[in-house]
């Protein structure tokens, strides 16, 4: 696994405090995402289809540096949109690093190479480059001709300078299985660190509805990639082996989103980095009112074929903690990838979706007049949305 022994240790040891305090929920990794304004428009990105007074929204330093000591998450993947459209990315970035938290960056990479110099190479720090596979996949994802090759060049820049850096991979239901294990084949040749790779989740706003993988599509084709990498013992995840067991069928688990707190420019999101059905004012409340039950595979129809890291990752590495064998036997042999699957969760008793869109959007944007109006007044009286001219582009 692609995981430094720092971070293991340290994530091992607020983890096992955890568990000795009796905490049934807790965050291992905060979602942190200070903007939703990105620089490309992907086919299958759900983040971004808001009207531009919410695109203009950012996060301040200093909402993102009390999200992160609000949740206490060891780790802070930053997200978006594009982070690095935020002007006070750098100082945020140093913030979190001063905590002691592990930063993921994550980025489509067509501003790297130019901002590398704001950055300084730490073991608390990564970069995510979002690459979803070679040069003909990951332009088809991104909808954009020639930014495969400036993702590339800008990775090899990175690893120059003595940077840590992994890429993310999200998978559609047209991936090829055997392309896919060559483009993993092929990041080693390029300098990259780590892997993390995810089925994409069926945003309801994303512009491509077609292309989402099922769960049974998402089980067979992991399989089929990890076939091709001796069950996944040769490439370097930055994922537990058991979530990479779960993908490819060979576990039931049920989401524990509170392992991936999100926490947005409007507030901290319900129930997850994926779903936004709804704000909780602070971390504390988000924990503690939350109704978890009424999300999750098999209760809520938006999440029928949600396999993704955000939500299934926590659940993984609690298992485990409970199951330190069987991961070491996954670690060892590699992930199973022919036999039996494990049974999959019963959709019958799901709830149907529910759709909040747009009233979410009429709230947003009420608060932004409200804040532009109260701007005007005098001092800013709005907690929850940090206002265009704070941290724009
Ligand atoms: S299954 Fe869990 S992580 Fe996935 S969308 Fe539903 S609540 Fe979120």
């Amino acid at each position: 696994m692609a995981i430094p022994l720092l971070q293991a240790a340290r994530v091992g040891a607020y983890i096992v405090r955890q568990q000795l305090a009796g905490r049934k929920r807790y965050p291992l990794a905060l979602m942190l995402e200070p903007l939703f304004r990105c620089n490309l428009a992907c086919n299958g990105c759900g983040k971004i289809d808001y009207p531009d007074p919410i695109l203009d929204l950012r996060l301040s330093l200093a909402d993102c540096l009390q999200a992160v000591d609000e949740s206490g998450a060891p780790v802070v993947s930053i997200a978006g949109g594009e982070p690095l459209l935020h002007k006070e990315m750098p100082a945020i970035v140093r913030g979190i690093m001063a905590r002691k938290r592990f930063v993921y960056l994550c980025t489509n990479a067509l501003l790297l190479e130019k901002k590398l110099d704001q950055y300084e190479p730490s073991p608390y720090f990564v970069w995510s480059v979002h690459l979803d596979g070679d040069r003909e996949m990951h332009d088809h994802s991104v909808s954009q001709d020639g930014v495969y090759e400036r993702a590339v060049a800008a990775i090899r820049a990175a690893k120059a300078r003595g940077f840590r850096v992994n890429i993310n991979c999200t998978l559609f239901n047209d991936a090829d299985p055997a392309k896919v294990a060559s483009f993993f084949d092929s990041l080693k040749g390029i300098g990259v660190d780590g892997i993390t790779v995810s089925p994409g989740y069926a945003y309801e706003r994303a512009p491509d509805q077609a292309h989402f993988l099922t769960r049974g599509k998402t089980r067979q084709l992991f399989r089929d990639i990890l076939a091709r990498g001796d069950g996944g013992r040769k490439w370097d995840f930055s994922q537990s082996s058991l979530f990479l067991s779960f993908l490819a069928g060979n576990q039931t688990y049920h989401c524990t989103p509170w392992g991936n707190p999100t926490r947005t420019v409007f507030g901290w999101q319900r129930p997850c980095y994926l779903l936004g059905e709804g704000y909780a004012a602070s971390f504390r409340e988000l924990m503690e009112d939350t109704d978890w039950d009424a999300y999750g595979t098999g209760n809520y129809e938006k999440c029928a074929d949600c396999m993704v890291h955000s939500g299934y990752e926590a659940t993984a590495v609690a298992d485990t903690v409970r199951h330190p064998l069987k991961a070491m036997m996954v670690n060892l042999r590699g992930v199973r990838t022919e036999g039996a699957m494990a049974p999959d969760i019963a959709l019958d008793k799901q709830r149907p979706a529910e759709f909040n869109y747009t009233r979410e959007v009429a709230i947003r944007l009420d608060q932004i007049g409200g804040s532009k109006a109260a701007a005007k007044a005098g001092p800013a009286s709005q907690p929850h949305v940090a206002n265009a001219e704070a941290g724009g582009r």
